[in-house]
């Protein structure tokens, strides 16, 4: 396996970076569980001010950051930017909660003085993908730091740039030996590291198959996982929803970071009497949306993370074309150079179509026309995946009740959503399992220790 820097407007490779070996690893795990065993002793409010000032150096960097993920992963410049100040607030939160979080909580109990103790568990794992590369980081570094956890990573090896960055900062704020390690490795590497005793969790973010197989590996060592995967997002469209609303927030719904997002919204779900409307909205959006060099700040739309995505993502339209879809915008050959794709809409898109249950991970909209509520609900539900939705209706709170219809992770009411530090992240279903970001994703690897005293 290897990890290099391709830029995806050019395919021009920048770098490529060597492999560590094991004894790299061995190391970085020594290293950490040795720190876990000075951590377990110092209170978590020790490490907030550590944490704000990776949250400084990263301000202080910003502009750099932003150019590496530009270059290494296509995203437009003004979205990298917006993920590092994202990155850095996610830090903030933490260092400024973390602590509050993880306090101890009394429970009244006959057996005597009963408290449950937050105690961090062991070295982490932390699996995560190109699409937000600092971002994806700091969703599980921010939090697990605050509770003691010290943490290997391996992260896309396309975004191999982006992993040393963040890991040069945090060395920069002069973080305790064993903290964080960006480790350059290969899939058995991160398999014999889950099975490590000093070991205690994995994190995943990334497809399907990638969790099966990480969870799989933490199952058979007993281990703690959480799984952030995919998503088909259903964006639902009741019939007296705003529309002068959704036409301001559709594109962006979709072509946000090229599309690659897992809670984008991926299938349009309308019902008849709006149908016309939002397909030519959609339509209005994607054609203006303009394709290029995402440096530029009059591209709106940047390439995709790799050639080998375009490829992909360009034989899921010409499969999902051939079943019987109709292409209401784009095209199935994608003539652009380099990771550069133009966008597609399609519809008629039918239960036997393949298209109806994977997820298009880039510039593709689908939209379904539903003859009402209940068939939108049904619809938006038939889908292997659970992670975010979306529903517009006139009434606040009749779109709220549609909403607890939908089997996702969250569900946005009238608003495209997006995320925040505070906002628990996560799935169900084939979206996976475990949340990320707020009070619930510092829990996720923590030990709840029952202490009663008598
Ligand atoms: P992958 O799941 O293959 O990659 C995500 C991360 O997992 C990468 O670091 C990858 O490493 C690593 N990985 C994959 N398989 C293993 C394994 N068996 N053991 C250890 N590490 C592994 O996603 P892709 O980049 O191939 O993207 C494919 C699809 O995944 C997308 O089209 C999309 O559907 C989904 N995806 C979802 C994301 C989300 O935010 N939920 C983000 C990215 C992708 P390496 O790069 O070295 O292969």
């Amino acid at each position: 396996m290897s990890y290099q820097t391709i830029n995806p407007f050019n395919d021009e490779v920048i770098q490529t970076f060597e492999n560590h070996d094991d004894d790299y690893v061995e190391q970085a795990i020594s290293e950490g569980y040795a720190l876990y065993k000075k951590w377990r002793n110092d209170p978590v409010s020790s490490r907030a001010e550590m944490l704000n000032k990776i949250a400084d150096l990263m301000e202080e960097d910003a502009e750099h950051l932003a150019k590496v993920l530009t270059v290494e992963m296509g995203k437009r410049l003004v979205e990298a930017k917006g993920e590092v100040a994202l990155s850095i607030s996610i830090a903030r939160y933490y260092a400024e909660h973390g602590a509050d979080f993880l306090k101890p909580e009394p429970i009244k109990s006959s057996m005597g003085d009963a408290q449950v103790i937050s105690r961090p568990t062991g070295v982490l794992m932390m699996v995560e993908p190109w699409n937000f590369p600092y971002y994806q980081i700091i969703r599980v570094f921010a939090p697990n730091y605050m509770a003691g956890n010290p943490m290997l990573l391996k992260h896309a090896s396309n975004t191999p740039m982006a992993a040393s960055e963040f890991e040069k900062i945090v060395q920069k704020a002069g973080v305790p030996t064993g903290t964080f390690a960006n480790l350059f490795i290969d899939y058995d590497q991160v398999n014999k590291i889950i099975a490590d005793d000093r070991v205690q969790g994995v994190a995943l973010t990334g497809s399907e198959r990638a969790g099966q197989l990480i969870a799989a590996e933490a199952g058979k060592n007993m281990k703690q996982s959480s799984l952030e995967l995919g998503g088909s997002d259903p964006f639902i469209i009741l019939d007296d929803a705003d529309l002068s609303e959704i036409e301001k927030i559709i594109g962006g719904a979709r072509l946000y970071n090229a599309g690659q997002v897992c809670t984008s919204s991926k299938r349009f779900i309308v019902t008849e009497k709006n149908y016309d409307a939002v397909l030519k909205m959609l339509k209005d959006a994607f054609s203006t949306a303009k394709l290029g060099d995402p440096m530029l700040d009059d591209t709106t739309l940047a390439p995709l993370s790799t050639t080998k995505a375009k490829k992909n993502l360009t034989k899921q339209v010409k499969e999902a074309v051939d079943a019987g879809a109709t292409l209401a915008f784009g095209s199935v050959t994608q003539n652009q150079p380099a990771a550069l794709f133009e966008p597609v809409i399609l519809t008629n898109i039918t239960k036997d179509n393949p298209a109806y249950y994977q997820e298009f991970f880039g510039p593709v909209g689908q939209i379904y026309k539903v003859k009402d509520e209940e068939e939108a609900i049904t619809l938006a539900n038939d889908s292997h995946y659970g992670l975010s939705g979306v529903v517009f209706g006139g009434s606040a709170d009749h779109a709220t009740e549609v909403a607890s219809k939908i089997e996702t992770g969250a569900v946005f009411v009238n608003s495209f959503g997006g995320t925040l530090p505070e906002l628990p992240f996560g799935g169900v279903k084939n979206s996976g399992y475990g949340r990320e970001l707020g009070r619930f994703g510092i829990e996720t690897f923590v030990n709840k220790q029952l202490i009663v005293t008598k």
